[in-house]
């Protein structure tokens, strides 16, 4: 599988959106998600070039990572259940999708007792949509003192998923009040944050115009993912 023009095209947009917003390519990284698709296809994404990509469940990841090149960088990206924090501290590379502090509490127990730091990002439910994990904003900011007091526990800055649409435009808001919120907390931290993990196939590139430091992209890479199979 080359996978080599749809990366291309990828690319033609994230340029085309850094171009607009006065950004530097540099400061945009594209993590590749491979959910649902086999190591095949992490391989040939691995052949074109990339080196950072994603995953959403410990389990697929576990099997998964093990059959890839070792020397590509993992994150996860999904909804993290307590029962496979340890999993994950040692699987991957950063944890995107912190969404309780509760959660913060036991990935930094699991980092003490392996001995290491792990950068997380904290997910936002920006707009309350049941659907979906993250912290409110209102709770972000209530919680933030106490991630940041966790000593394994690095903060790297905020992740969102923004409503579904076809109409990309439509979801801008959302991405600038997730950078809004970051100066918020930058503010309570009297720190910077890197990072800003926002935007996917099909809204990226009002994501880029918008500040994003990471863009989460599977389809546009991989074309649509094969049929899930039930859950184990
Ligand atoms: C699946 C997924 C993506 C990628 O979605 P595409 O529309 O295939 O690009 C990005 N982020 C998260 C958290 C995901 O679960």
């Amino acid at each position: 599988m080359n996978l080599t023009p749809n990366l291309e095209a990828v690319e033609v947009r994230i340029q085309a959106a850094c171009g607009r917003a006065g950004r530097n390519r540099d400061t945009v990284q594209l993590l590749a998600v491979t959910k649902g698709q086999p190591p095949e296809m992490v391989q040939a994404a691995a052949d074109a070039g990339l080196t950072l990509f994603g995953e959403n469940r410990v389990q697929e990841a576990k099997a998964k990572i093990g059959r890839c090149p070792a020397r590509l960088r993992w994150h996860m990206i999904g909804h993290l259940q307590s029962n496979k924090c340890r999993d994950a501290v040692h699987f991957f590379e950063m944890i995107q999708s912190v969404d309780s502090l509760g959660l913060a509490r036991e990935i930094d127990a699991w980092a003490n007792k392996a001995a290491k730091t792990m950068p997380i990002l904290l997910e936002v439910n920006v707009v309350g949509e049941a659907s979906k994990f993250g912290f409110s904003p209102e709770q972000l900011l209530a919680d933030l003192a106490a991630v940041n007091a966790l000593r394994r526990i690095e903060i790297h800055g905020l992740m969102t998923i923004a409503p579904w649409t076809t109409e990309p435009e439509k979801v801008r808001p959302v991405f600038r009040r997730l950078r809004e919120l970051k100066g918020q907390c930058e503010q309570v931290l009297g720190a910077g944050l890197p990072h800003l993990s926002m935007g996917m196939s099909g809204d990226f590139q009002p994501a880029i115009e918008e500040g994003a430091t990471l863009i989460r992209v599977g389809t546009a890479i991989f074309g649509p993912r094969p049929r899930a199979k039930p859950a184990a």
